[in-house]
């Protein structure tokens, strides 16, 4: 169940990453543009910096893409830091942490909470279905 994190930030990133916004947005775009910046409407590979921290915007089609786009994290309701917390818990963590408790540690709801563990255990779940190459693929997007 590791999937969704396939590189280990040390101790220090971490607390940084659960901590910040910020943090996590510069995560996620280091990981989603490892390989360089592909605009996913035209295959333009310059951009500029969009509107929101760290999402890139397309020179020649003006296309914006966020951070988040593409991940689990996409559309969340509460602070990506947080957001961040639960993931790396259920897919790294070595204890289960109950919802409730997530709840507790993060002052959210406890529905909240359950909603997006279970949006990743089912990614994880899908991806275990999944053949070498696609979920190769879908990494990409989702680590
Ligand atoms: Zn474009």
């Amino acid at each position: 169940m590791s999937r969704i994190f396939k590189s280990e930030p040390d101790q220090l990133k971490l607390e940084q990453l659960f901590s910040s916004d910020e943090k996590c947005l510069e995560f996620l775009s280091e990981a989603k543009w490892k390989n360089g910046f592909i605009c996913k409407k035209c295959g333009n590979i310059n951009y500029c910096p969009g509107k929101t921290p760290y999402s890139r915007r397309c020179t020649k089609c003006k296309t914006e893409e966020s951070a988040t786009a593409g991940t689990i994290f996409h559309n969340c309701k509460f602070p990506v830091h947080k957001a961040f917390y639960i993931a790396w818990n259920v897919c790294k963590g070595r204890e289960e942490v109950s919802t409730y408790e997530f709840a507790r540690r993060l002052s959210l709801r406890q529905m909240t909470c359950w909603n997006f563990k279970t949006k990743i255990q089912q990614a994880l779940k899908e991806m275990d279905s999944l053949s070498d190459n696609e979920r190769e693929s879908i990494q990409k997007i989702l680590q």
